[in-house]
């Protein structure tokens, strides 16, 4: 059972398999509504890409500190998304953003997605955001120009596992057109603050 020192507020959760726009449809969600809602920050033992920096896109941290942070329960929730590749949440984060009395966007995995959801219950809105297919989110990775084509293999091969879960959220959104999916994206979050 989650315990936090302030009270649980509300939370989106956006989940996808990597690749399929996930960071881009966050990015403009919360351009849109920045005094509303706030990027919960993970942390994760994998090495920093392109320009990301600590502390505003990801905590960077060694498997050792991560795993430190395991044992502290400093986690609301955690998963080795890759092979000896750690991703978190951490408590501090959340309880941070509800004490500036604002709505937490979540950008996690899609089992960390389903994780929060069975924590938060009807606090959170759960979204999955779905590639047009598996070949144009193959593309997107190469595009990218980010990730080793190990990596990139690794993405897919997970892709198609993941997408069998799109049902398991509260909304699914395909990021084909992206300037619809970022209206679909705001649509459903403004409807959801509203509640
Ligand atoms: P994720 O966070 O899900 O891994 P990104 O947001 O990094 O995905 O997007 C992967 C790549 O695809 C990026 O280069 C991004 O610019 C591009 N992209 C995102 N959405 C679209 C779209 N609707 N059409 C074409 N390219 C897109
Ligand atoms: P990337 O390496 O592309 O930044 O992220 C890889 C995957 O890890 C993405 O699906 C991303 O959403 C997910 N992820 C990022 N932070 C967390 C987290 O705190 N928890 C979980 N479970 N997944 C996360």
């Amino acid at each position: 059972m989650y315990l936090c020192r302030v009270n649980v507020k509300k939370s989106i959760i956006v989940s996808a398999p990597s690749g399929a726009g996930k960071t881009t449809l966050v990015r403009h969600l919360l351009a849109v509504m920045p005094e509303k809602l706030q990027f919960s920050i993970s942390a994760t033992t994998r090495n920093p890409r392109g320009n990301e920096q600590n502390g505003i896109d990801y905590f960077f941290l060694s498997t050792a500190e991560f795993k430190a942070k395991i044992k502290q329960n400093a986690f609301v929730e955690y998963e080795e998304v890759y092979a000896s590749c750690f991703y978190g949440t951490l408590k501090s984060q959340l309880e941070d953003i509800w004490a500036l009395d604002k709505i937490v966007v979540f950008d996690v995995d899609v089992k960390g997605g389903m994780h929060l959801k069975s924590i938060f219950k009807t606090q959170a809105l759960s979204i999955f955001i779905a590639p047009p297919s598996i070949e144009e989110l193959e593309k997107r990775l190469v595009s990218r120009q980010t990730d080793s084509l190990q990596s990139i293999t690794a993405r897919v091969s997970k892709a198609r596992h993941e997408m069998a879960f799109a049902k398991n959220f509260d909304i699914q959104i395909t990021n084909d057109e992206l300037q619809l999916a970022c209206t679909q994206l705001t649509d459903c979050v403004q409807q959801f603050i509203m509640l």
